[in-house]
């Protein structure tokens, strides 16, 4: 008896040193993903329906996978549909209800008097490596905590698209794009628009990533770096080093080839955005977009101009008006329950690791 159990010591003792030195160890998916997921789910934001279903836990394969996978199909109540089932995350779905009626409808509203009924995805959940490059750090896709919009489909139907609208759109197009671009950057984590890198010439990459915290919110990544009329105010300086460079998935923009190099530089192009015109009679009584109020006198935020401003030239002479902050969040949507308060925006134009 004391021999079978000097055995089982022994044997389980093995087992443990074994497992401590990771012979048996399989990668775990970060523990902060899981994390975050049950939170949102318990904040009862997201809740299931026709449009957001909840499905079976994907695992792998690798670290691949997100606990409580939702497929949706349509956000806002079903007021604003998805081009194609997208396989999300819970935080990522929030965030995109967040954007679309707090940024996105009140700019649509403003610039075109109607709002946008559809969003054009080009991917959600996808398991793969950064760059589709084996060894590579795998990509936001892989958690469903990413999505590709590339562009967005008007009440009227008409079709604004990131591939043309960022460069050959028109002015209150571009102003658009522009915009719900920058209101991204203070919901999500990762915000890639065209311009960022020669990937997202055509879609705009956003996603939830964790990179790092600073005293006053998440670090956020925000390429390319928005006109400083659209920024928020900027917040008191932290001590921590920059956010790092990130090393962004290829995305399916690669599929289409890159971007010509005066699209590159436009999509950085730091010019005036036009005003919106005159509400028509029947528009919504939400007019203002929910953008910050520009700051003229402090403008911490340096130009990011990347190449010669050529095309476009003729826009820059038409400042945006003030589009001053609605005094309060809608009600129902308490903020301050989401893990990310509005943190500082890191924005760079870098060389892509
Ligand atoms: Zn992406």
């Amino acid at each position: 008896m004391l021999r079978r159990l000097a055995l089982l010591t022994l044997s389980l003792s093995l087992a443990g040193l074994l497992a401590g030195c990771g012979l048996f160890e399989r990668p775990q998916r970060p523990a902060w993903r899981s994390a975050a997921d049950k939170a949102c789910m318990a904040r009862k934001t997201v809740a299931a329906s026709a449009y957001v279903q909840l499905a079976s836990a994907i695992d792998g394969p690798g670290i691949c996978g997100l606990e409580q996978p939702l497929k949706v199909t349509a956000l806002a109540d079903a007021t604003v549909t998805l081009n194609s089932t997208n396989t999300l995350n819970c935080p990522m779905t929030e965030a995109m209800e967040e954007w679309l009626r707090d940024v996105v409808q009140p700019i649509a509203m403003a610039r075109f008097g109607q709002p946008v009924a559809q969003i054009d995805s080009m991917g959600a959940y996808s398991c793969r490596p950064i760059d589709n490059q084996r060894g590579n750090r795998l990509s936001e896709h892989s958690f469903g905590n990413a999505v590709d919009v590339g562009g967005f489909r008007l009440a009227d139907g008409r079709a604004i698209t990131v591939v043309k609208g960022w460069t050959r759109g028109n002015d209150q197009e571009k102003a658009f794009l522009r915009e719900v671009q920058a209101g991204a950057c203070n919901i999500f984590t990762t915000v890639l628009a065209p311009g960022s890198d020669p990937f997202h010439y055509n879609h705009i990459h956003l996603d939830l990533a964790m990179h790092g915290q600073t005293s006053d919110g998440p670090r956020r990544i925000c390429k390319p770096l928005p006109s400083p009329q659209l920024m928020p105010a900027p917040k008191k300086r932290d001590m921590l080093p920059p956010a790092p460079e990130i090393e962004d998935d290829i995305d399916i923009a690669q599929a289409g080839g890159l971007p010509s190099r005066n699209a590159m530089a436009m999509g950085s192009l730091n010019f005036g955005l036009p005003p919106a015109p005159p509400p028509r009679a029947n528009a919504s009584p939400i007019q203002s977009a929910a953008l910050a109020p520009p700051t003229p006198a402090a403008a911490p935020i340096a130009a990011s101009v990347a190449g010669p401003p050529t095309a476009l030239a003729p826009l820059s002479r038409a400042p945006a008006p003030p589009t001053p902050l609605p005094p309060s969040r809608p009600p129902g949507f308490a903020r301050s329950e989401r893990p990310m308060p509005p943190g500082d925006i890191t924005g760079s134009i870098g060389a892509r690791r």
